[in-house]
């Protein structure tokens, strides 16, 4: 078990292995592998996140600002480096540098490791650089063996406490470090239990607890273990084990989950235990600096009098409030910890303040009460919802705390996208069952399942919405959860495994649900006299802990004056401006509402397939004749016509960028005999004439051939009869209601200026027919319309130069010229991606983000020589490319005028938008220094 250190540190093997650059590999002094802090004294600093750890560079950090925070040493991350580069072995000198610090921790506490007298016992715990909550190990009361239990007895008075340490330190320390399963354990103390005719493990006595540790032993015995009794066995044992789960696999799911590289390792913590556990003069509790659910600036926490920390955090017994602003209900008469310890709760609440002050940032601190004083074991930045997370900015701002810009930076835009999410309607009638902690809000439905397994393969196999129902969900069910839309629990407070996971991923959760009976035999559960099986309904409101029985339909969440001022702080930093693509007047206004300013693509094909239209259209499509064709296409132009009113109306002022038809046409007719048979009827053909047709439309690669621009060319009047429909539509609105509409027509997929020119001459003269008949009969038309073309062919960007000579604007659509650049499919090739991006051959699917080698060179090429043609030429994107934040922010760097997305996503995009001129602004200021 124990690791025993290398011949030689190997720093060289350790990086190469790994993957990783030297600078942010060893960021330590050389050969420094244990930092120790104790009272007045810290060897780190909070800015060694890289080294120490999250938890260990803060626990440096408090104890620099005067904190009480128990003594100990941190092993830094090039350990866990090291060790997973040598076989699991640790730098040589590490031994002696852990024995160093453990002395120190003795001189600090004046006890001593081992001793039967006053003995020292330490926590070991993970720390990684991010924090990963619950997925690593932890050990506590780690020193305990048969000769300083007597230590412990004599010096706390109090052998039932004594007892009550030890066998939990050999339950978790079988677990953590032998690999036993804690249910040999858990049965051994139920059946003590029931033995004593006893409910709760408070009322074993002394003697039973002594008696269930040697119970214990003799488990770890039969499986095939021995407990060992050196401490310093002990601690090996568990540093080893707290590196061996930085691999295990919810650690592994979780960094997957979160892209935390695994490069980075983690850093262990050994630190002086403090018992909350030691009487009623003790507690053990988790805060928070504000709301984590709503942003409130208000001090919240909860507590368990006479407990170990992790009671609390494992969500084995339900909390209680550390103040009356922390009840969640007015039912609930259970003592804060304000009346309960008021001298540490003030100290405490002193703290919180000095941390929020100092990390600038709302803080979620674990403390624990021994005796009435307070120690803090760990502070780190709280996970908080999304609307929390802009709540907590905006006030952090007015509190001259932040700046805007950081303010800006600190929401990410994933964030902004669940603010979107629905919300259940309120009208609607509701059957409440039972009431839950509002855990995690938002709102879901879905089918019940009572096991993570089977929550990933509904959600997977089946495409189904599921909400997993748990007793208490452990890190176990992580991807479970992940595949949930939403998360209930019958245990557990706010800061239990489920509301925690649940808040950092937007998930709505309701949690400690008393009323909640769940038997996963049965794969069933009760609330009251109502029984829900798996695949059952059931809706839950995260925002109000409320569980409903059945489906409740959602409605989109109001955005608050919060929401507001950021983003007014957003579009004052931004220069990228933010369209949407949208085809109907009611996307265009949804967009509009988001701050859309404009539309990047109207993909005129969509309204081709409105089932009262497609008649006309496949008439217009399987016409042999131009004449046939142009009788179908003005049935079609009205309608259009209509469409087009409607968008410029909702855009009224703002660019709207409208598409030529662009998909092959076969994509329009129908497949099956029976369905061509019934079409040829209505249009009073022959059947075999229309299949004859039919087959002569199909291509051999759907993507490519007889589509866009080419259609312009073979069937001219389709594209003047859009082109007519368009600009009736701009001027019928100036006209009618003196809209000023600025409607761009593109032209998609040009590989040649000839084309383009070709096509554009016949659409420009249309447009100014149809401009110059309305001036004729109304001087005041105003409506201002260009001629471009999308760039979404490889040639297309690398002849751009030429092509700006007809085109008035470029917009890069980037999902066919992704499909061109890179030979691949958008819809076959998913699970081949998965493939190169899991082989590290492709970063990301280049489908979900711009890659600046391949279509983002090509960007840049069409973009220099694009302007070099035509100074000020207008640059969009309108691949799905530009909603996404990384791309947006290369978009940024390429200096395009717009970017151009779904509805949903503008308020995402602007906020990336904005993020991006802050971090190249920065980078500028940074090199303009340099430079001078
Ligand atoms: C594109 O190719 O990027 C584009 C926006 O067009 P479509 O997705 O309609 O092919
Ligand atoms: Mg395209």
């Amino acid at each position: 078990m124990r690791g025993s250190p290398s011949k030689k540190l190997d720093k060289k093997m350790a990086i190469q292995k790994v993957g990783i650059k030297k600078s942010t590999a060893f960021s330590g002094k050389k050969g420094k592998f244990v930092y120790s802090f104790s009272p007045g004294r810290a060897e780190g600093a909070e800015g060694m996140k890289n080294l120490l750890g999250g938890k260990g560079a803060n626990l440096h950090g408090m104890i620099k600002l005067g904190l009480p925070v128990p003594p100990g040493f941190t092993i830094s991350t090039e350990v866990c480096t090291h060790y997973y580069a040598n076989d699991k072995k640790f730098p040589n000198t590490l031994h002696q540098q852990v024995k160093a610090g453990v002395a120190m921790i003795e001189k600090s506490m004046k006890r001593q490791f081992g001793g039967s007298k006053n003995p020292l016992l330490v926590s070991v715990r993970s720390g990684a650089r991010a924090s990963m909550p619950g997925m690593m190990d932890t050990v506590l009361n780690l020193g305990l063996n048969d000769k300083t239990i007597e230590g412990l007895i004599a010096e706390s008075k109090d052998e039932r406490f004594s007892y009550d340490s030890y066998r939990r330190f050999i339950t978790m320390y079988s677990n953590v470090v032998l690999d036993i399963d804690t249910h040999h354990f858990e049965s051994a103390l139920e059946e003590t239990k029931a033995q004593r005719g006893v409910e709760l493990d408070t009322e074993l006595t002394a003697s039973d607890l002594k008696e269930l540790v040697l119970e214990f032993k003799k488990i770890v015995k039969m499986n095939g273990k021995s407990f060992p009794e050196d401490p310093w066995d002990q601690l090996w044992g568990a540093i080893s084990a707290v590196f061996n789960s930085w691999m295990n696999p919810r650690a592994i799911t979780y960094r997957k989950l979160n892209e935390i590289p695994e490069a980075w390792g983690t850093a262990v913590n050994v630190q002086a235990m403090v018992f909350g556990n030691m009487g009623d003069d003790c507690a053990t509790g988790v805060a928070f600096t504000r709301d984590p659910s709503t942003g409130a600036k208000k001090f919240f926490g909860e507590f368990l009098p006479n407990a170990q920390g992790e009671d609390v955090v494992a969500g084995i017994r339900t909390p209680m409030p550390i103040n009356e602003k922390s009840r969640h209900t007015k039912e609930d008469k259970s003592p804060t910890l304000e009346k309960l310890q008021s001298k540490a709760y003030k100290e405490l609440v002193k703290v919180y303040q000095k941390l929020e002050k100092h990390y600038r940032d709302m803080q979620d601190i674990e403390f624990t009460i021994e005796h009435g004083k307070l120690f803090m074991l760990q502070t780190r930045n709280g996970k908080r919802t999304a609307s929390a997370a802009l709540k907590i900015a905006v006030d952090m701002v007015k509190e001259k705390l932040i700046t805007k810009d950081e303010a800006i930076s600190r929401i990410q835009p994933e964030q902004i996208d669940q603010l979107l999410h629905p919300c259940l309607d309120p009208t609607y009638p509701k059957k409440v069952l039972a009431k839950g902690l509002p855990a995690s809000p938002g709102a879901a439905t879905g089918q019940v399942v009572f096991d993570p397994d089977t929550a990933e393969r509904l959600k997977k196999e089946e495409g189904k919405k599921v909400i997993l129902v748990r007793i208490e969900t452990s890190p176990e069910d992580i991807h479970g959860m992940h595949s949930s839309a939403g998360i209930l629990t019958a245990r557990g407070g706010m800061t239990s495994h489920a509301a925690v996971v649940a808040r950092g991923m937007g998930k709505c959760c309701v949690s400690g649900c008393g009323a909640l009976k769940i038997s996963y035999e049965k794969k069933e559960c009760s609330i009251g006299s109502t029984t829900i099986k798996e695949g059952d309904f059931i809706t839950l409101d995260g925002s109000t802990g409320e569980i409903i029985l059945g489906q409740i339909p959602t409605i989109q969440a109001t955005l608050n004056q919060d929401f507001q001022t950021f983003m007014n702080w957003v579009d004052a930093i931004r220069t990228l401006k933010v369209r949407t693509n949208a085809d109907t007047p009611s996307d265009s206004e949804t967009a509009r509402q988001f701050g859309a300013q404009g539309i990047g693509l109207c993909r005129t094909e969509h309204m081709f397939f409105d089932p009262e239209r497609i008649d006309a259209v496949r008439e217009m499509i399987l016409a042999d004749s131009p004449l046939t064709r142009e009788s179908a296409l003005q049935k079609i132009l009205p309608m259009q016509k209509k469409d087009f009113i409607g968008i410029l109306k909702a855009m009224k002022g703002l660019p709207v960028t409208i598409r030529l038809l662009d998909p092959p046409l076969h994509e329009f007719i129908p497949h099956e005999d029976e369905e061509l048979d019934a079409l040829a009827k209505k249009m009073n053909v022959a059947f075999e004439r229309l299949k004859r047709r039919a087959e002569m439309l199909k291509e051999f690669n759907p993507m490519l051939g007889h589509r866009g621009c080419r259609l312009g060319v073979s069937y001219p009047e389709i594209y003047r009869t859009q082109v007519r429909a368009i600009m009736e539509a701009a001027c019928e609105l100036s006209a009618n209601e003196g809209i000023h509409s600025i409607p761009e027509i593109m032209i998609p997929l040009v590989g040649d200026v000839k084309e383009l020119k070709y096509v554009a001459d016949f659409c420009k003269k249309e447009a100014n027919d149809v401009l110059k008949n309305f001036k004729a009969q109304n001087k005041k038309i105003r409506v201002t319309y260009l001629i471009g073309t999308m760039i979404e062919l490889p040639r297309a960007a690398l002849t751009a130069g030429e092509i700006a000579t007809e085109a008035e604007f470029f917009s890069f659509g980037t999902n066919d010229l992704t499909q061109t650049t890179y030979g691949l499919s958008r819809d076959d090739s998913s699970l081949f991606l998965k493939d190169y991006v899991d082989a590290k051959i492709f970063e990301k699917d280049p489908f979900a983000s711009l890659d600046s080698k391949g279509v983002g060179r090509l960007m840049q090429i069409a973009i220099t020589e694009g302007r070099q043609t035509r100074p000020g030429i207008k640059l969009g994107i309108c691949g799905e490319h530009g909603g996404e934040p990384a791309s947006i922010d290369l978009c940024h760097q390429y200096g395009l005028d717009y970017i151009s997305c779904s509805p949903y996503r503008v308020p995402v995009a602007r906020l990336a938008a904005a993020q991006a001129a802050l971090k190249w602004s920065k980078n500028s200021k940074k090199t303009s220094k340099r430079k001078k």
